[in-house]
């Protein structure tokens, strides 16, 4: 073997996440065009508005949180309990803050909920000590990158744009993925209000419409993309690289023996718990 690169699933090599922060009514719309167009989001709440039973108009009520967490389309994700700024607050405050958030999250929820989201987005040494303390596993910024790479770090995961720059990158993103290179990422972000206070639904509609009629995307939410990608390091290999051990729970693909012509390697497929020769 003299190369080996992942791919996404079904031999894919593109991906797009989304991630919208704050657990406002205006996201039960969105989640009507995730429905309808099949696609997958992240949504990431801030706790502390739920605590006293008061639920204000401007936040999404428990129930409604609990149904879009259960929504196979959704991933529910935190933002900070109270949505402090995450680079300005001593370790203690922190610890607690992520900690009731996620507490929060899970009893809204009923389930396992390891996302963030930084509030106004930044983020300091502290502040990624205190998530990784709290099991969190993958933290996203609001610094866009207008790249399409997989995150360095997981716990500072810079987005590729806000969704006002996403249609004009989109062409972009479709653009040659190299059989040498690593497989694309499109990550977009933003507000769903934005889409009320600027009266710009079709945005999102049109990015989602022109990317379902793509068939070589694989849509996820950012916990999929993570246990994904990590997962697959953990694939084993014969000194020769020719044989693989996959002791995950995940199937994967990648794409092996490529070089430097457009259309060159094989997509094999890493079936979870099996040991495969190439
Ligand atoms: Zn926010």
């Amino acid at each position: 073997m003299y190369s080996f690169n992942l791919r996404f699933p079904n031999g894919k090599s593109r991906a797009m996440t989304f991630s919208y922060d704050d657990g406002i009514p205006a996201d039960l719309r969105l989640v009507e065009l995730l429905n309808k167009y099949g696609v997958k989001c992240t949504f990431n709440i801030n706790t502390a508005f739920y605590d006293d039973g008061n639920e204000p108009d401007n936040r999404l009520k428990k129930s409604q949180l609990k149904e879009i967490a259960e929504n196979p389309l959704c991933e529910i994700a935190c933002h900070g309990h109270t949505h402090p700024y995450y680079n300005a607050l001593p370790m203690a405050n922190l610890t607690n803050d992520i900690m009731k958030n996620r507490n929060a999250s899970e009893a809204i929820t009923d389930k396992i909920v390891r996302g963030f989201a930084y509030p106004y987005g930044p983020f300091n040494a502290t502040s990624e000590a205190a998530l990784k303390a709290a099991d969190i596993v993958y933290a996203r910024t609001t610094k866009s990158t207008k790249a399409f790479a997989l995150p360095e770090k997981w716990l500072e995961w810079h987005p590729t744009c806000h969704h006002n720059a996403s249609l004009e990158l989109f062409d972009e993103f479709m653009g040659n993925v190299k059989p040498w290179q690593a497989p694309k990422l499109m990550y977009v972000w933003g507000h769903t209000y934005e889409f009320d206070n600027n009266n710009n639904w079709e945005l999102i509609e049109q990015l989602l419409e022109k990317a379902t009629k793509e068939e070589g995307i694989w849509f996820a939410t950012n916990m999929e993309i993570y246990e994904y990608v990590e997962a697959f390091k953990e694939l084993v290999f014969s000194a020769d690289g020719n044989t693989i051990y996959n002791p995950t729970r995940f199937d994967f693909w990648a794409l092996v023996n490529a070089n430097w012509q457009p259309d060159s390697g094989k997509v094999i497929k890493i079936p979870a718990g099996e040991t495969i020769r190439i």
